[in-house]
């Protein structure tokens, strides 16, 4: 049901978008996910988006980073996880021709050569996520948006919807600011923050009630930045992917904090690793 123009879902009520994993499935049918991100000083934010987007399910999960960090963060991953240098132009050509989703912006950096990667991004014919300096590096660039071939999916906190938007605005405006930039832009926007907001043209505003003041840290929306794309890999549309994935990001740390008995000290890998017991509500 929708109330005036927003409404919040339960588990329950998004787990009907969620298919039933098949008996006879292999990998190739829950989709590969392609983070790119990470530079010196951020080589976890895109492991921990990475192991949210095994832990939520994904057939398999990459990530391109710098060469100068490919060894940190092969070794610091899940060791399910695919780790490559994206400068390597034939292994990055092989494995995003074979995404599902590309998702970008963990510790990417915000320099020239960032930038100059940032644009070949922009232009692939991909689900893709942003995140990050992502955000901000489109917030430099703005004429981008235009290069945003399929349905994009962009999960600004606060901060980065200001830089986005070039103002300022009030927590009572976040509603009104939310569905006037996904008119605009045509992406699926993530407005994330206590009672994240999921906006899409032509949808009743979603309103997530999950989370707590645990996710105040470091990395946590690096995960949700994985669950999204996973979801995507394994075949929701956008707007799916991305309200049953804020959800499910803040029932995970809901669960983990009750099993630690405390908020504080609630870490992006606890999230990551209570996805599987968040997935029982749904
Ligand atoms: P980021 O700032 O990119 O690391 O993202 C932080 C993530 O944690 C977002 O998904 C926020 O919605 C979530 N978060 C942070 N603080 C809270 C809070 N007090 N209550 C609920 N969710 C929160
Ligand atoms: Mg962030």
């Amino acid at each position: 049901p929708s109330y005036s123009g927003f409404e919040s879902l339960t588990g329950w009520e998004l787990a009907c978008l969620f298919p039933f994993r098949s008996y006879y499935s292999h990998k190739g049918n829950y989709g590969r996910v392609v983070i790119f991100g990470g530079s010196i000083g951020y080589t976890g934010a895109p492991v921990m988006a990475a192991q949210a987007a095994l832990r939520i399910g994904s057939g398999l999960v990459y990530i391109g980073v710098p060469q100068e960090i490919y060894s940190i963060v092969a070794t610091k991953v899940f060791p399910e996880c695919l780790v490559f240098p994206f400068e390597d132009k034939r292994l990055f050509d092989a494995v995003v021709s074979q995404a599902s989703v590309v998702a970008m912006g963990p510790g990417f950096g915000l320099e020239k050569k960032s930038e100059f990667f940032f644009r070949t991004l922009m232009q692939l014919d991909k689900p893709l996520v942003i995140d990050a300096d992502c955000l901000t590096l489109l917030a430099r660039n703005p004429e981008l948006y235009e290069e945003i071939k399929k349905w994009a999916v962009l999960t600004p906190h606060p901060g980065e919807m200001k830089r986005l938007l070039r103002k300022e605005f009030s927590a009572e405006e976040r509603m009104e600011i939310a569905k006037s930039f996904v008119k605009d832009k045509k992406i699926t926007l993530v407005l994330k923050g206590v009672r994240t907001l999921v906006a899409q043209e032509g949808k009743a505003l979603f309103v997530n009630t999950s989370g707590n003041p645990g996710l105040s840290t470091g990395g946590s929306g690096d995960s949700l930045l994985g669950i999204i794309a996973g979801l995507i890999a394994q075949g929701f549309d956008p707007f799916d992917a991305a309200r049953c994935g804020v959800w499910i990001h803040g029932k995970s740390a809901d669960i983990a904090a009750e099993k630690r008995k405390t908020k504080e000290g609630l870490l992006p890998m606890d999230v990551a690793e209570n996805i599987s017991a968040a997935l029982l509500w749904m």
